[in-house]
């Protein structure tokens, strides 16, 4: 039996002029963590809309256990196990920490998690009662990774979840995400580089919209292409 998660083929976005997105493919399989990463506009979020199904691709298929998800409302793409957190924190302000995550994972019908452990999971344990609104920066983006794992999705996508840290939040999240490496597939976009280097993932680099290179990350990272247009060395 095929242990393939989700496939994107030949995955190709354009809007009016711009070709934003030409010939991507992308396998994940059960439990495997990759990385996306790639320079400002380089179409990494774009990517991840396709393969969420929030954004129809122009061209090529993107199917989810074997299911066609392009364009599949919000809903019945959590409901096929797929979590996603936005490149910028979404938490209910005026509701505490621990009601965050209630409300994330209402609805799941039978929750193997309880609340406290996500709490731990995402280093929170300690803010339960905390209006999310009063977290810092960094605390807001783990709650959004717990709003995310409070519907025990098969397949986790993150869009730069640690944008705005402080280097120790980073590497923090990097520890959070090995934690959970094994128990279902993640893919995080990334711009940190420190990041991507802590988790030491399989990685697609994308450049313009295109594959500039893919391997394990040590190999990319060492890359000559991928430091010139990517780490500008
Ligand atoms: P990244 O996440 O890697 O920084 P994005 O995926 O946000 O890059 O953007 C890739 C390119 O596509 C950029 O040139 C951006 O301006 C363009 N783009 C993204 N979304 C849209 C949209 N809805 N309409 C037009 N252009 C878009
Ligand atoms: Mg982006």
């Amino acid at each position: 039996m095929s242990d393939v998660l989700l496939q994107a083929e030949n995955v190709g976005i354009r809007f009016g002029g711009l070709q934003a997105l030409e010939g991507l493919n992308l396998t994940v399989r059960d439990k495997e963590l990759r990385c996306i990463i790639g320079p400002n506009g380089a179409g990494k979020s774009t990517f991840l809309n396709v393969l969420t199904g929030t954004l129809r691709p122009t061209s090529g298929s993107v199917r989810f256990l074997g299911h066609d998800i392009a364009g599949l409302p919000l809903h019945r793409i959590a409901r096929l196990g797929i979590a996603r957190k936005f490149q910028i924190p979404s938490v209910f302000p005026s509701l505490s920490v621990e009601d965050n995550l209630k409300v994330a994972r209402w609805g799941v019908p039978s929750p193997v998690r309880p609340v406290s452990e996500l709490l731990e999971l995402v280093a929170l344990g300690d803010s339960a009662a905390r209006l999310a609104g009063e977290l810092a920066h960094g605390q807001k983006q783990w709650l959004e990774i717990g709003m995310a794992l409070a519907i025990e999705p098969r397949l986790l996508l993150l869009d730069e979840p640690t944008a705005g840290m402080t280097p120790q939040e980073t590497l923090a999240t990097a520890e959070m995400l090995l934690r959970l490496k094994g128990e279902f597939s993640i893919v995080a976009v990334e711009h940190d580089i420190r990041f991507v280097r802590a988790l030491n993932c399989e990685t697609l680099v994308l450049h313009q919209g295109r594959r500039l290179r893919s391997g394990p990350f040590h190999d990319i990272e060492t890359d000559e292409m991928v430091r010139d247009v990517y780490l500008g060395r």
